[in-house]
């Protein structure tokens, strides 16, 4: 069956055609699964019965199902989503003031090799699709009461959003389509490790989205040990994209940098930091590290991230905190499908181990 929410050629326009149905039926769906929230063709209360089944039969409208559901305090809410083929992915919706931003997963784990990072531990296991991307939009949108719209989207999920640029694409052109959720592009941030053949394709064909690259490290020596990937590719490439990006777009450039105990969080890092960026029009996000269980890194004490900021700040650039939001519901990328997969082990070790005689 065809996923509905799948934007990649889809089949619905002529598949309405063949049974004989006007152009505004399409309009009508489209209102539905946007605007409408509807959960169901059921629930598509102005198509005729016959339709809404003749739809049910020959298209899915979910392809994947929330297994957990986490809500914190601070208003975050975090979603388990178990795709058709059993893998596990995470979104979140983040509530600040009046934004509702949501964050998206691009794939199953990740490939960049990020040291520090819970999402890469085991690898990549696919990209996802278009429609699934879509569809994480949708469910966490739908966590909102009437009246509230999401208003931002962070593609700082699970995974590497520029290594599944295609499909990416595609799910933000339905974000921002005015018939889609309409969420303008200059409120979609995509972050990226620093692809820089991907990053040139954004700003070749004329994105607006806001890019955040995740640098980590002033040189390409203490970036080759946090981000393997980073051997590969090398900062000079990755600025030069970027800036290429920043001429395309016009859209101010962030760059993402977590702060690791001892590691990356030292005086010196940041002048070179500082240094690196010169004379970029450019935001620097310093991110705390919000610990991952079994690894070996921590988050810096307050003096030393205050410390790192000063230098920042004192060398003229534009620097933001990273608050830390839900991390009680491990909120951070991978965290909470790391967690179900360390339980899911310990599930199946239990269950192998010889069972007492009753
Ligand atoms: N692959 C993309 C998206 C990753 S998630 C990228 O590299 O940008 C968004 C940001 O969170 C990245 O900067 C990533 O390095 C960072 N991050 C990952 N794990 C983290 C952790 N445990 N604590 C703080 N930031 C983390």
């Amino acid at each position: 069956m065809f996923h509905l929410l799948e934007p990649s050629a889809h089949p619905l326009p002529e598949w309405l055609a063949q049974h004989g149905l006007p152009r505004f039926r399409h309009d009508q769906i489209r209102h539905w699964l946007f605007a409408g929230r509807a959960r169901s063709f059921e629930e598509m209360s102005d198509l005729p019965k016959w339709l809404r089944e003749a739809l049910a039969a020959e298209f899915c409208l979910w392809t994947s199902r929330v297994v957990e559901h986490k809500q914190s305090e601070d208003g975050t809410e975090k979603l388990l989503v178990e795709l058709s083929d059993g893998q596990q992915i995470e979104c979140v919706l983040l509530r600040d003031g009046p934004r509702r931003t949501i964050c998206i997963s691009t794939q199953v784990g990740c490939a960049m090799g990020c040291v520090f990072c819970a999402s890469g531990l085991a690898g990549v296991a696919r990209n996802l699709t278009a429609g699934e991307i879509v569809e994480q939009m949708l469910l966490l949108d739908r966590l909102l009461p009437e009246g509230e719209r999401l208003s931002h989207i962070v593609v700082m999920g699970m995974g590497e959003p520029l290594a599944n640029i295609g499909p990416l694409l595609r799910a933000l052109a339905e974000a921002s389509s005015p018939s889609g959720l309409g969420i303008s592009a200059r409120r979609i941030t995509i972050s990226t490790v620093g692809l820089p053949a991907a990053i040139h394709r954004l700003a070749e064909e004329n994105c607006r989205y806001n890019l955040a690259v995740s640098l980590h490290a002033p040189d390409d020596a203490l970036r080759n040990e946090l981000v393997k990937v980073n051997k590969k590719i090398g900062l000079a490439e990755i600025l030069k994209a970027a800036d290429h990006y920043f001429e395309a777009s016009g859209r101010r450039l962030t760059f993402e940098y977590v702060l690791l105990a001892g590691l990356n969080d030292e005086a010196d890092h940041a002048r070179r930091l500082a240094q690196l960026l010169r004379g970029r029009s450019a935001l620097v996000n310093v991110i705390p590290y919000n610990p991952v269980a079994d690894l070996p890194y921590r988050t810096p004490s307050s003096a030393a991230v205050n410390r790192f900021l000063e230098i920042l700040r004192g060398a003229g650039l534009n620097v933001h905190v990273r608050e830390r939001k839900g991390d009680k519901i491990d909120a951070a990328c991978g965290q909470l499908r790391r967690a179900n997969m360390l339980a899911a082990e310990k599930l199946t070790s239990t269950v192998h181990s010889p069972l007492p005689s009753a």
